[in-house]
């Protein structure tokens, strides 16, 4: 395949913006180097790049594009706002709608406040928590990413794994001293935590259903336990469902069947982001009312965005969820992904290639090892090396992966059975290539 286009934009690239990327987990640096793929227009569940190659899309824009790239409804309601305007600095009714289209979907958020990316969401969100209980400690778990902000970048899963940089440079020793980290499903290691600096924990804070170092769901009775936990050393619960909010049904995790005791996992605090902004830029947050009354103008907190709230991304957003509400479009993702996941193991069998899937609903994550990946550790006992290749198999046969081992595969309302036999077909070619 001749992608020599994108090895000159690259050199181009480099000679311009940092890395010749504008977030490092676009490089391919985790894949073993070299141009990344220069996407030029995308449709459906398909890219196509500057060479005129035609790749199907798992990467999905690192989640927020569930519903195939440039979806008519979506850019309808985008266009319609540019014609009046994309930013006024003013409130606007479309926020109201779509914060009441949140607040149904998810119980635990009784007030909200958007903002215009996942790392602001959960930035502030530790900043409230911090607030409202007058402590300065927040416990994570290895391998959750919460975004670039200082306090989080510590063991922090996805981007900087693959980079190899789990601690930031430039995040001061003070910062990171805040921060205790635990191993994911591992409630005796909370407990341990809590006992030993346990008044000072302002928050206890996760990805739920992990989606930064593969998809990961928590074992029965994890965030039951992490709840209670918290709630009885007076600290806060803040999910991280950046990710896990409306991808593998029309909702967060505390409303998710497959996972039990809905009140019992209820977080005071929830940061949202990627999927509903319809690809637009966007986060918000919210929790109970008593909480959010934290936030300025009403409380002490500060929180503040020229950009937060504007038009495009709400009405993007909105017209998403809209498009997620469609009769068995959950269904169709979760049918789709479970015929891709029997074919990509069946077919690593084949050709004696260890591999692990773990797959929720529309998405999965593949593991290139011979055993069960529930925790960070497990997920960086895989081999880099045979993901490296399997990708590189995969883009040469027009599948689109993202770059990095840790990352999952994202399906969209727009991928058709077509689409899971053709890369059935590039994977069963990449197996045998690498079996040899
Ligand atoms: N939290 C989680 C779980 C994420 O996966 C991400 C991004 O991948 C973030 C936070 C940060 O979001 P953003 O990239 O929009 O700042």
């Amino acid at each position: 395949m001749n992608r020599i286009r994108s090895e000159q934009l690259y050199r181009e690239a480099l000679q311009h913006i940092v890395g010749g990327v504008n977030s490092p987990s676009r490089s391919f640096k985790a894949v073993g180097g070299g141009a990344p793929v220069f996407m030029k227009r995308a449709r459906g569940a398909y890219f196509w790049d500057e060479d005129g190659n035609r790749y199907i899309d798992y990467l999905a824009a690192f989640g927020p594009i569930i519903t195939g790239h440039a979806h008519p409804h979506i850019t309808a309601a985008i266009t319609r706002v540019a014609e009046n305007g994309l930013l006024y600095g003013t409130p606007t009714e479309l926020e109201i709608k779509m914060a009441c289209m949140l607040k149904e979907a998810i119980p635990s958020m009784e007030k909200v406040r958007f903002v215009n990316s996942g790392t602001e969401s959960v930035m502030t969100t530790i900043r409230i928590a911090r607030a409202y209980t007058g402590r300065s400690k927040i416990i994570k778990f290895a391998g959750c990413y919460h975004g670039h902000s200082d306090l989080v970048l510590v063991a922090a899963g996805s981007g900087p794994s693959t980079l190899g940089m789990p601690d930031s440079a430039g995040v001061p020793f003070s910062i990171a001293q805040e921060v205790i980290t635990v191993p994911f499903n591992d409630l005796d290691g909370l407990r341990k935590a809590l006992d030993t600096c346990g008044e000072n924990v302002a928050a206890v804070i996760v990805e739920p259903i992990v989606g930064n170092f593969g998809m990961v769901m928590p074992k029965p009775g994890f965030l039951e336990g992490l709840c209670r936990m918290a709630h009885d050393n007076g600290s806060l619960v803040i999910y991280d469902e950046i990710i896990a909010a409306f991808r593998f049904h029309y909702g967060s995790t505390q409303t998710f069947a497959d996972i039990a005791n809905h009140e019992a996992i209820k977080p005071d605090l929830i940061a949202i982001g990627k999927i509903i902004g319809g690809g637009l830029p966007i986060g918000a947050y919210g929790g109970s009312k008593e909480i959010m009354e934290q936030v300025a103008p009403l409380g002490p907190a500060y929180q503040a965005g020229t950009m937060a709230g504007n038009p495009a991304s709400i009405a993007a957003g909105i017209a998403c969820l809209e498009v997620l509400q469609g009769e068995g479009v959950y269904e169709e993702m979760d049918r789709l992904s479970a015929k891709l996941a029997e074919g990509l193991q069946a077919s690593a069998y084949r050709y004696d290639v260890p591999l692990t899937i773990n797959r929720i609903r529309g998405s999965l994550s593949t593991h290139f090892c011979d055993h069960p990946v529930t925790n960070y550790d497990e997920a960086q006992d895989t081999d880099g090396e045979a993901f490296a290749a399997f990708f590189r198999h995969m883009l040469d046969r027009n599948v689109n992966l993202a770059p990095s081992k840790y990352e999952a595969w994202f399906l969209t309302t727009a991928h058709t059975e077509q689409d899971i036999d053709d890369t059935l077909e590039a994977a069963e070619a990449s197996f045998r290539e690498m079996g040899k």
